[in-house]
C-alpha cells in the first residue's frame, strides 16, 4: 500500500494493524512504569501506570470500534453494531473514574515516601519517554496517510502523554530528594487528568446511549419544508448513533396525490436530509392532509 488508493477494507485492516501495534507498545510502557512506581514508592509513576492502563483499553476499544461496530446490521441486530462502541466507551470511562479517585486518595493518604530508586528506574522512565515520542511520531504519519480521525486523536494523545511523564520523572526526583509532597502534587495532577479523560469519554457515549438530540428540530424541519409537495412537518426527531445519526419524521401531504408521488416526496426529504446530515437511518411518515 504504496501512496495509491486502498480500498475501505484493506484500510480498515490497516488501522488496526496500527492500533494493536500502539496498543502493543502501551502495555509495555505500563508494565515499565508499574515496575519503577512499585519498587521507588512514587504514587506520581504509578498514576502515570494508572494512566497506560487507560491507554491500552483505549486502544482496545478503538479496535473494537474500526472490527465490530462497522460491520453491517445482522438478524439481532438490526440497527447495526455501533451502539457497541458507545457501551465499551462507557465502560472505560467507568474504569478510569475508579483508578483516578483510588490514586488521588492513595497519595493522600500515602505513607511510603518516594525515593530515587535503583539506578535502572530513571533510565527505564526516559525508554518510557522515547517510546511514547516515536510512537506519537510513528501514529501521527499513519493517521495522514490512513486519512484516519481514530488514529490522529490517538496519537495527539499519545503527544499529550509525553508531558506527563516528564511531570511525573520530576515530581518523582525532586520528592526523593526531601520534598515528598511534590510527589503527591504530581500525583493528584495525573490523577485529575486521568479524570477529565473519563469526563471527556462520559461525554462522548452519554448522549448516544440515553438518545439525545443530534441535531435541533428546526434545521431538520427547515430542510424538509424546502421539499416541495411537503405541506406539514408534525414531528422531527433526530438521535446520535455515535458517527452518524437517525432521523424520524412525519410530514403531511396533499391528500389528493397518489401513492407513488408521496412516497416521491418521502424519497426526496431523505435525499435532502443526506445531503446536510451523516444520518444512516430516515424514517419517513406520510400522512394526508385535506
Ligand atoms: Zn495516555
Ligand atoms: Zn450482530
Amino acid at each position: 500500500m504504496r501512496g495509491g488508493q486502498v480500498d475501505g477494507e484493506q484500510r480498515d485492516r490497516q488501522v488496526r494493524r496500527v492500533i494493536i501495534i500502539e496498543g502493543l507498545a502501551n502495555v509495555a510502557v505500563l508494565a515499565l512504569k508499574l515496575a519503577v512506581g512499585i519498587s521507588t514508592g512514587s504514587f506520581a509513576v504509578l498514576g502515570d501506570a494508572i494512566h497506560s492502563l487507560g491507554d491500552v483499553a483505549n486502544n482496545a476499544v478503538a479496535w473494537f470500534v474500526v472490527r465490530v461496530s462497522a460491520s453491517p446490521p445482522d438478524r439481532h441486530h438490526p440497527y447495526g453494531h455501533r451502539k457497541f462502541e458507545t457501551l465499551a466507551v462507557f465502560v472505560l470511562a467507568t474504569l478510569l473514574t475508579v483508578l483516578g479517585i483510588e490514586l488521588a486518595l492513595g497519595a493522600v493518604r500515602r505513607e511510603v515516601q518516594p525515593t530515587a530508586g535503583d539506578r535502572w528506574a530513571l533510565p527505564v522512565m526516559f525508554v518510557v519517554l522515547l517510546v511514547n515520542v516515536s510512537l506519537a511520531t510513528w501514529e501521527g504519519a499513519w493517521a495522514r496517510r490512513l486519512k484516519s480521525d481514530i488514529l490522529s486523536a490517538d496519537a495527539r494523545h499519545t503527544l499529550a502523554d509525553v508531558l506527563t511523564t516528564v511531570v511525573v520523572i520530576v515530581g518523582w526526583q525532586v520528592s526523593a530528594r526531601g520534598y515528598p509532597w511534590i510527589d503527591t502534587a504530581c500525583a493528584l495532577a495525573v490523577a485529575l487528568f486521568v479524570l477529565s479523560l473519563a469526563f471527556g469519554l462520559f461525554r462522548r457515549a452519554i448522549p448516544v446511549l440515553v438518545d439525545r438530540i443530534a441535531v435541533e428540530p428546526e434545521s431538520i424541519i427547515d430542510a424538509a419544508r424546502a421539499v416541495p409537495g411537503v405541506r406539514r412537518v408534525k414531528t422531527a426527531r433526530s438521535r446520535s448513533k455515535g458517527a452518524s445519526i437517525a432521523i424520524d419524521m412525519v410530514v403531511t401531504v396533499d391528500a389528493g396525490i397518489s401513492t407513488a408521488a408521496a412516497h416521491a416526496i418521502a424519497d426526496d426529504i431523505e435525499e435532502t436530509l443526506r445531503a446536510r446530515f451523516a444520518i444512516e437511518d430516515a424514517t419517513i411518515h406520510v400522512e394526508p392532509e385535506l
